[in-house]
C-alpha cells in the first residue's frame, strides 16, 4: 500500500524521480541526497511501512540480500573498503523520513570515518535488570 503524503513512497513507486542504483519487485534503492559519503544509498521497500518493526517479515528477510548486494557492488565500483548499514528507528534514533529505510554508507580507506558514541557504564545489577526487562518483552 502507498501512502500518499509519503516521499518515499512516490520516490519508490517512480512518481519522484531519483537517482536509482537498483530495482526489484520490493525495493528500490537510491543516492542519498545528503550523503554521509559519496554512494551513500537508502534501501526503500515499495510498500509503506513507517518503520522496520512495521515492515512484513518477508520483506525484512529479503532486505538484508539487498543490502550485501549493494554494499558489494559499493566495493567493487566505487573503491569503498568497507561500508556502514544503518537503520533509524523513531525520532529520538534519527529517524526524520517515516517509511523504512536502511542506509548503505560506503566507507573508503583515505577517508576513515568511524560510527562511534560516547559508552556508558552500567551500575551494580543493572546489566542483570536491563537483560531480564528485554528478554521479558520479546
Ligand atoms: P533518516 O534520518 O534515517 O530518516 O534518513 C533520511 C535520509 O533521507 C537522510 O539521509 C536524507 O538525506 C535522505 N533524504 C531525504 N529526502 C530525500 C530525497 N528526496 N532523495 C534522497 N534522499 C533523501
Ligand atoms: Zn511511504
Amino acid at each position: 500500500m502507498k501512502d500518499n503524503n509519503c516521499i518515499f513512497c512516490k520516490i519508490a513507486s517512480g512518481d519522484i524521480p531519483s537517482h536509482t542504483v537498483y530495482e526489484d519487485d520490493d525495493f528500490r534503492v537510491i543516492l542519498d541526497i545528503s550523503p554521509a559519503s559519496k554512494g551513500h544509498v537508502l534501501i526503500l521497500p515499495k510498500e509503506h511501512a513507517k518503520d522496520i518493526i512495521e515492515l512484513k517479515s518477508e520483506k525484512t528477510k529479503r532486505i538484508m540480500e539487498v543490502v550485501k548486494k549493494i554494499g558489494e557492488a559499493q566495493m567493487k565500483a566505487i573503491g569503498a573498503t568497507g561500508f556502514n548499514t544503518l537503520i533509524n528507528t523513531g525520532a529520538s534514533a534519527g529517524q526524520t523520513v517515516f517509511h523504512c529505510h536502511i542506509h548503505v554508507i560506503p566507507r573508503f580507506e583515505s577517508e576513515k570515518k568511524i560510527l562511534t558514541w560516547n559508552t556508558l557504564s552500567y551500575e551494580d545489577g543493572e546489566l542483570e535488570d536491563y537483560a531480564t526487562s528485554i528478554i521479558k518483552a520479546l
